[in-house]
């Protein structure tokens, strides 16, 4: 069958296969900010988005934008899409998923010829993840506006500045931090659920009513690295042994704390020999939450009962923040044009919130700002089994397509 032929929904799939085939790790799925499969994939989605005579360009942050102009050209734009970086051996719809359906929606508005009030902004996001620099969403940080003082100086581990790298992939470092979107009136983020409430409800959408807010840290631990069959137990200051205690508060301040989650994901030990006390350790530390105060609350809690444990075992513990995002509530009347788009369509409109961070809290702060998800097989992402079907999708395309449509700039 011919692309032109297939179905929207199944056009979409098949896309998304395709996508999945730029990754810097064969046979993975890794596909990581700036990278070379990043480049080859935004090549493609501009691509794509020209086969359907848009516009479509990288912008100065390394995300790939495109406008559908309105019935009145320079119209406010409805901006719509997500992000097509990955995690280390991801899945092919977290992220791509949102981004490709945007895609989709507007060209069938440009196969019909049909302008709306609004013109439509497709994004694909370029650093959504944040697996390869410290700090992350500096594609949506950029049009809101929120680029910080040397964010472009952060390194990625091989020492790769992202000043650099942005610049070898056809961004414009210099015009980074004055960036901010003009003339965006609202932003809606089609994505998988990540969690298995929609598939236990028997439903294929949902509409995001809030977004979990995260503090990341980075933990280093100092001790002693020492002969592991001279030095006795007394006298040690093992770094790795404190760290083991370290990460169980973490655990034990998250289940305390009503909604928290708490997690311990990376830790690289020093020197890492089977005879060696260890020196060194590093690891990072992440909290989320639906609410800002307690989650807070619970980062102090746990960075003073870490002091503690650091000073009874005679170890040093520096903790740097790397990443802070506040709990973002989805806009009143983006969630309301979602559930009553999700109803036209005959689904039932249930809300929910997102554990997992978005690029829809960064564009919130800029507009009005929304998300839609769709069920995943038994709520699996950051995994290549990750799973979604075609009639959830067709479903999803229906119900974003009513959404853009009925938009209205109020
Ligand atoms: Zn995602």
């Amino acid at each position: 069958m011919t692309h032109e032929l297939m179905s929207p929904a199944r056009r979409l799939m098949a896309r998304l296969d395709a996508f999945a085939a730029f990754t810097d790790d064969p046979p993975k799925l890794t596909r990581l900010y700036l990278s070379d499969a990043h480049r080859r994939a935004a090549a493609q989605f501009i691509a794509w988005a020209r086969e359907s005579g848009l516009e479509a360009r990288i912008d100065p942050a390394g995300n790939v934008v495109a406008r559908y102009e309105g019935a009145r050209a320079g119209a406010p734009a409805l901006m719509i899409g997500s992000h097509i970086d990955t995690v280390r051996d991801g899945g092919r719809y977290d992220g791509n998923l949102g981004a490709l359906a945007a895609l989709a929606v507007v060209e069938d508005l440009a196969r019909r010829g049909e302008r709306l009030e609004t013109a439509i902004e497709i994004v694909a996001f370029g650093d959504e993840e944040g697996v390869r620099f410290p700090r992350t969403m500096t594609g949506s940080r950029a049009f809101a506006g929120l680029i910080e003082e040397g964010w472009l100086e952060q390194e990625d581990v091989e020492g790769v500045r992202m000043r650099e790298a942005l610049a070898a992939f056809g961004g414009a470092p210099d015009q980074l931090a004055a960036m901010r979107a003009v003339g965006v009136v609202a932003f809606v983020e089609l994505h998988i659920e990540q969690g298995p409430a929609l598939e236990a409800e028997g439903l294929a959408l949902g509409v995001v009513s809030a977004i979990n807010g995260a503090t990341r840290l980075a933990a280093t631990v100092v001790g002693l690295a020492g002969h592991a069959g001279a030095v006795p137990m007394a006298l040690r200051r093992d770094a790795l042994a404190a760290t083991a205690e370290m990460i169980l508060g973490v655990e034990r301040r998250a289940r305390a704390g009503d909604e928290l989650v708490a997690t311990v994901g990376r830790l690289d030990v020093e020197p890492g020999a089977v005879n060696v006390i260890a020196g060194l350790t590093r690891f990072s530390i992440e909290v989320r939450g639906p609410r800002d105060e307690p989650r807070r609350r619970a980062v102090a809690d746990i960075a003073a009962e870490l002091e503690a444990i650091a000073a009874r075992r005679g170890v040093t513990l520096t903790l740097a923040p790397t990443h802070e995002a506040g709990a973002y509530i989805c806009d009143p009347k983006i969630v309301a044009g979602l559930s009553a788009a999700v109803q036209a369509i005959g689904q039932t409109p249930r809300l929910l919130p997102s554990g997992a961070g978005h690029d829809t809290m960064i564009m919130g702060q800029l507009c009005p700002a929304g998300m839609l998800f769709v069920r995943c097989k038994g709520g699996v992402s950051h995994n290549p089994a990750e799973s979604i079907t075609e009639a959830d999708c067709e479903l999803a395309l229906a119900a974003l397509t009513r959404f853009v449509r009925d938009f209205r700039i109020v």
